[in-house]
């Protein structure tokens, strides 16, 4: 349970969506709570909280933890949960001072693009939080010296609200290595009753890389529309600049600002916890690009004295086929010694060339099926050191249902993974529908239809009911 390392320091929690019965680290509240602990007055820690935690114990727990004092909570990651952002909410109210950061924490904060002009958008969630945070994490160490009680609406990267409602917001500081360089992997807790108990992470995070090098460049591009409207109106599609997939919010949040320093990854490394046999925890890579740097990854380790057991990958199908050679030969020397490399992750997204084109994937059918196909090849060459499979861990990007899927698109898309036996070592077990987040690409697109079609699609906390919509006249 938690004791307190330094009672004579204030507290600050930040907290964050969990999922029931995982274990892994969470990079950004994670390094974001060491930077606060080792550069201000405050001890902080995270908090996991998964959709079945009970909300009550966990206010008692928060007041246990704060006993009495300002509660100063932080809220990152929530993955646009409902409950949390009216669990901000609660504890603004009684008092504590709540603050809305990590992706998209500006957007959500200030709400949907027109929510003034048309009352169905969504409205922001700035009465929830006393301010929001973009950027880099050591934009909060000025605003915590502060005091919390004067005037922060000036600070970088704050979102601020004033007594008129109006908001201002402020282009956050640049990132730096410095502040990318340490993560206390053991300052995560879960609810336990009713205090927070801390939980060891059995799989850690190294950020290689900011942003996504397919979101480096806006586009023009056409997107068709929603089957069910244009069975009513005849094919359409509407025009929308686009950075990346359209419905990425990585893409939207931070577009692609290049590498982090190997100093700052080495750092990293070093940071994750040891196991039993002296090796460090399994950690994803974050680079969505990462075959051509992942041999570095391992030296890097290596001029550190660091034993690796495991790196989790999360890439695209054509960043897999351009870097197929790299990974072989990495896979050499990491059979060698002895690290498993786990593509943890494909974006494969769907299997069809219209659903494809829609998600601006920048990938194609034959593509995906091309990478499924040099995948199965390796493995057998690199049985215990090379995965890629559901049960060791994979869990591939499949979206469906889509807003353009059509019988005969299902019909196709079938065809498809019965013939390439998708089922046995790819899909997952479970696809993810599609999410449209208001502040995404295909954000745009809806609200360009609603505007055309003379119709509105419902709102559902962040997010946009592609399936609901309403004729106005
Ligand atoms: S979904 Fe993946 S590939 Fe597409 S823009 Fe986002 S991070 Fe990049």
């Amino acid at each position: 349970m938690w004791k307190g390392k330094m009672n004579s320091k204030k507290k600050f929690v930040i907290i964050t969506g969990y999922f029931k019965g995982e274990s892994y680290g969470l990079l950004g509240p994670q390094m974001a709570a060491t930077v606060i602990s080792d550069n201000s007055e405050y001890e902080a820690l995270v908090v996991g909280v998964t959709n079945e935690d009970d909300k009550t114990d966990l206010i008692t727990a928060l007041e246990n933890h704060f006993s009495g004092t300002r509660m100063v909570i932080g809220f990152s990651t929530l993955g646009g949960r409902p409950d949390l952002f009216d669990l901000a909410g609660e504890l603004k109210d009684k008092g504590a001072v709540t603050i809305l950061a990590g992706p998209q924490a500006n957007v959500d904060f200030k709400g949907e693009v027109g929510h003034d002009r048309f009352d169905h958008r969504f409205k922001g969630m700035s009465d929830r939080f006393t301010f929001a945070i973009q950027g880099p994490v050591q934009q909060i160490l000025p605003i915590l010296e502060s005091g919390l009680d004067s005037d922060i609406s000036e600070f970088d990267g704050v979102l601020s609200r004033n007594k008129d409602g109006q908001i201002k917001e402020n282009r956050p500081a640049p990132w730096e290595d410095q502040w990318l360089s340490k993560v206390d992997w053991t300052n995560i807790y879960r609810l336990k009753g009713t205090s927070f108990a801390r939980m060891p992470i059995t799989c850690g995070q190294v950020l290689q890389q900011i942003g996504c090098p397919h979101a480096a460049k806006e586009r023009k591009i056409q997107i068709d529309y929603p089957a069910d409207l244009a069975n009513e109106t005849g094919p359409k599609h509407v025009t929308i600049a686009q950075k990346g997939c359209s419905f990425c919010d990585v893409a939207q949040d931070k577009g692609f600002m290049g590498a982090v320093g190997e100093e700052a990854v080495k750092s990293q490394m070093a940071c994750l916890p040891e196991q039993a046999d002296g090796s460090r925890v399994a950690f994803e890579l974050i680079n969505e690009s990462p075959l051509p740097k992942l041999d570095r990854v391992m030296e890097l380790a290596c001029e550190c004295s660091l034993e690796l057991s495991q790196i989790n990958l999360t890439l695209r199908a054509d960043y897999f086929l351009k870097g197929q050679e790299n990974l072989k030969n990495t896979l050499e020397k990491a059979q060698k010694k002895n690290i498993r490399i786990l593509l943890a992750s494909i974006g494969f997204e769907s299997f069809d060339d219209t659903i494809l084109k829609n998600m601006n994937k920048g990938v194609t059918r034959q593509m995906n099926l091309d990478t499924i196909k040099t995948i199965r090849d390796l493995k057998p060459k690199f049985p215990c050191h090379f995965g890629y499979l559901k049960e060791e861990g994979a869990n591939h990007g499949f979206i469906h249902p889509t807003p353009w899927d059509t019988p005969d698109i299902s019909k196709e898309v079938n065809l498809t993974i019965d013939m390439y036996q998708l089922a046995m070592d790819i899909l997952p077990p479970h696809s993810t529908p599609l999410i449209i987040h208001h502040a995404s690409g295909l954000a745009d697109w809806i609200r360009q239809i609603e505007q055309q079609e003379n119709i509105q699609f419902e709102r559902v906390g962040t997010t946009i009911a592609w399936w609901q919509h309403k004729r106005l006249v």
